[in-house]
């Protein structure tokens, strides 16, 4: 397995490889790596000649306040977990690599996709997410990009850039990987105390609650969101950021649950902000 430092040495490998005819998958992550990310890996593995692993903690993609500074770091952990896992590259650049000092040309993809939810509470967060992933698709040159359904909404919207900008790759959404207990695997789940984690349960659980409901009929989302609330509340540290019930294709407003919709929940235990979500199809 490769490590790659810098842009030019990385896009002459993905280039070797492509002269060869060997197709190229990409799984874009900011490390400190966990069995959610070596799953995208594995399916790469299965549907690509080729894997790149980017590992790149991306300053723009962090709002002012937020964790960048102590995000959960440890590149020799990932590296050999990525041996095990037999990915060919590794591409680990530092933040100046990525973005010379007058760095000024921004991806940005408008309207409610990246308004609601994750939009509204971080802002500007999508925006360096859609540039560091465009960045890492004309660096890394892949045929197809692995992104998790855990961050739904952030797959929507690099299906919508990849679609909209022409860019040659297809984007491949994998499912959620998820602890025994029902948690989502999250790199942040490490700063939660023991108390918390068990308090977490409460998105996963009420998620499922919510999917019962509506497998019972329930459909009036006001309904099912009051339910997801008292059950988010019943955890004395849990905070909600959001719980909302949107259509799963371009997150509009659903009056009537129905065909394909999202449950995506985002709440804070302590300083540890954790999302979750699934989606029903009616
Ligand atoms: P991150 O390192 O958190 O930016 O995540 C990198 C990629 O791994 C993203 O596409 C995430 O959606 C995906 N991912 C993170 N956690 C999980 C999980 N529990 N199951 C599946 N994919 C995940």
């Amino acid at each position: 397995m490769q490590v790659f430092k810098h842009i030019n040495d990385m896009q002459a490998w993905s280039q070797a490889q492509k002269k060869q005819g060997l197709t190229i998958g990409l799984v874009p992550t900011m490390g400190y790596l966990h069995a959610g990310h070596l799953s995208l890996v594995q399916a790469a593995r299965e549907q690509c000649d080729r894997v790149i692993v980017s590992i790149f903690v991306n300053p723009t993609q962090f709002g002012a306040g937020e964790d960048f500074a102590d995000y959960p770091r440890d590149i020799e952990r990932d590296c050999e977990l990525l041996q095990q896992a037999q990915a060919d590259a590794v591409f680990a650049p530092d933040a100046r690599e990525m973005y010379a000092q007058d760095f000024n040309t921004w991806v940005e993809v408008k309207g409610e996709i990246t308004a609601k939810l994750c939009g509204a509470s971080r802002p500007n967060h999508f925006k360096g997410v859609t540039t560091v992933v465009s960045k890492l698709f004309n660096i890394c040159l892949p045929d197809r990009a692995f992104f998790g359904q855990k961050d739904v909404q952030q797959a929507m919207i690099i299906e919508k850039m990849a679609r909209e900008l022409n860019f040659p790759l297809s984007i491949v959404r994998v499912p959620i990987m998820r602890e025994a207990s029902g948690l989502a695997m999250s790199s942040r789940n490490v700063y939660l105390s023991s108390e918390q984690k068990e308090q977490a349960l409460v998105l996963s659980q009420s998620l499922q609650k919510a999917a019962q409901l509506i497998a019972a009929g329930e459909r009036d989302p006001a309904h099912i969101k009051g339910v997801i609330r008292d059950m988010i509340a019943q955890s004395p540290e849990a905070v909600i950021d959001y719980a909302e019930i949107y259509d799963a294709h371009g997150l509009s407003d659903v009056e009537v649950v129905q065909g394909s919709v999202l449950i995506a929940l985002a709440v804070k235990f302590g300083t540890t902000r954790l999302i979750d979500n699934l989606i029903v199809e009616v």
